[in-house]
């Protein structure tokens, strides 16, 4: 069972790109919800600042920070890997938001994520990975910055899987275990 968090974002999409997967999945929007049993942590992309107010407002934080750091596989997209890397600090990695100029905020691409394969890349506004602490797993790199990492059972990636029919990432995220 996945938990997604849903303060804010695209997490409708992580739920319907899940459920083509058959991985049940419910929304995480209150205290009592991030204390339920769930063993699976999707953070999705929409806007960190208002994700991590909201979070904090809503008294979400210690219940998932806890699960994070009992080792539950989390896939954090976007600006769910602004919150992994800045704010529940779990992923050891410096996060550059915005990374992209205005004039290429939004683009598709097709590129390698290791262990995965070709996969289509969606970048809406998104963050890049400035620098990635010994024990982290560069899984890929656009243009020379790195998008996708992976650290335990963390994934953390700039870019939108969820936006794409390809369902090839999110499999090898429901494979760790
Ligand atoms: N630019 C957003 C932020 O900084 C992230 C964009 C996204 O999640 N697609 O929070």
């Amino acid at each position: 069972m996945t938990g997604i968090l849903s303060v804010q974002g695209d997490f409708l999409e992580h739920e319907a790109a899940l459920a083509r997967l058959g991985e049940e999945s419910f929304e995480i929007r209150s205290k009592e919800d991030a204390e339920r049993d769930f063993d699976r942590l999707v953070l999705p992309g929409g806007e960190s600042t208002v994700q991590r107010k909201l979070v904090g407002e809503l008294g979400i934080y210690d219940a998932l920070q806890r699960k994070i750091e009992a080792g539950i596989p989390v896939l954090a997209t976007c600006a769910g890997l602004i919150l992994l890397a800045d704010y529940f600090r779990t992923l050891p990695v410096k996060v550059k938001r915005n990374a992209y100029g205005r004039q290429s905020a939004s683009f598709h691409v097709d590129s390698e994520f290791s262990g995965v394969g070709s996969i289509p890349m969606t970048f809406i506004r998104a963050p890049c990975i400035e620098l990635a602490e010994n024990g982290v797993e560069v899984k890929s790199r656009v243009d020379g910055r790195i998008t996708g990492v992976q650290f335990g059972k963390q994934i953390g990636i700039a870019f939108h899987p969820e936006l794409d029919s390809d369902t090839k990432l999110l499999s090898y995220w429901l494979s760790i275990k």
